[in-house]
């Protein structure tokens, strides 16, 4: 071990950071510019070299960062790559705390293998990007979820590069909000792209005046769209806020036929008008967009229908 590490057991104000990418070493620079002495460890070691000399102690291996602070936090790719770097780690006694995205099983799975290896297990879901990190009016966030115990013990050190919030002691539950948060941004991407992809090269349309009017039309629509998913204290779960889910299953070949006429591919948008379909071709229930989620939900609309 290195021997510039010493054991914090009791101290609260250091950290060892495994990972640094471009999150891990943003969170490793928030954590720095708080007063934290923060130990650092890179697969690549050549990662830590600036960090190193804006005041971070290198540890040589994973298992000399582990061993340098009780509060562990792991920054890498993927949950493999956290069981790659903790392999041949001591996790007894530790507070580990995995900011690593990755899914609620494994989220379950690292919890328990944590565990059973002496260690208090917490994991996040990171809602914000490199430049938010630090940046407290930015907004940005990590859902955290596993042990009450150890996110009230680490509280003050988790929530300095951005805010915290705890939802629950399942471990998976940080996960799931996660992507579900990111599966509502992609698909809203998603949108956003076919939109420009339409009108980008159409002479006579300025795309400096088309993007304020989608930045207006999405904020006003996205109220209507959480209400017709079924928020349940909308208090009206059949409420399609004036637009029939027949109204719109006709105006399909519209949007199809204009994406063909504009030259693009409906690919993107195509699976949405599929689900439709189905719950109006089945003429169950209400008719409303909550049914799209029991449709998705019972895993039975999985065959694509994408002409228009
Ligand atoms: P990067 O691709 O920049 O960094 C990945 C890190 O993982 C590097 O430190 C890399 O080491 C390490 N790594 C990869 N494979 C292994 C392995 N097998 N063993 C040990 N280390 C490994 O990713 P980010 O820093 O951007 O992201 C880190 C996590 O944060 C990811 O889970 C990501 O989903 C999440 N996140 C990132 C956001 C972002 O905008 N960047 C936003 C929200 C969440 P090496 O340098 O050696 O390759």
């Amino acid at each position: 071990m290195n021997d510039t590490i010493s054991d914090h057991t009791s101290a609260t104000r250091s950290v060892s950071l495994l990972g640094l990418g471009d999150m891990g070493a943003a969170f490793a620079r928030a954590w720095l510019a708080a007063g934290y002495s923060v130990t650092v460890w890179n697969r690549t070691a050549s990662r830590a070299d600036a960090l190193v000399a804006e005041g971070a102690t290198r540890a040589v291996s994973a298992a000399d960062a582990v061993a340098a602070n009780t509060l562990v936090v792991t920054c890498l790719l993927d949950d493999a790559s956290v069981g790659e770097a903790l392999e041949s780690t001591d996790l007894t006694g530790k507070d580990l705390v995995d900011i690593t995205t990755g899914t609620p099983t494994q989220a379950r799975a690292r919890a328990t293998w944590a565990q059973a290896r002496g260690a208090r297990f917490l994991s996040g879901g990171i809602m914000a990007v490199p430049p938010m990190v630090g940046q407290p009016e930015a907004g940005g966030y990590v859902f955290y979820s596993g042990s009450s115990e150890l996110f009230e013990a680490r509280h003050e050190a988790l929530a300095v590069p951005v805010g915290t919030r705890f939802v629950g002691t399942d471990a998976g539950h940080a996960a799931l909000l996660d992507v579900a948060l990111l599966s509502a941004m992609y698909g809203t991407f998603a949108g956003i792209t076919h939109a420009f992809a339409l009108v980008r090269d159409e002479d006579g349309i300025e795309l400096k005046e088309f993007t304020p009017l989608l930045a207006g039309w999405l904020a006003a629509m996205l109220g209507a769209g959480l209400q017709m998913s079924g928020q349940p204290d909308s208090g009206d779960d059949t409420s399609d806020g004036g637009s029939s889910l027949a109204m719109q299953v006709a105006g399909i070949k519209t949007f199809v036929g204009t994406a063909r006429d504009q030259g693009v591919s409906p690919e993107l948008l195509t699976p949405y008008f599929d689900l439709m379909r189905r719950q109006l071709d089945s003429r169950h229930g209400t008719e409303g967009a909550k049914d799209l989620v029991d449709l998705l939900r019972s895993g039975s609309a999985t065959v694509g229908r994408a002409d228009g």
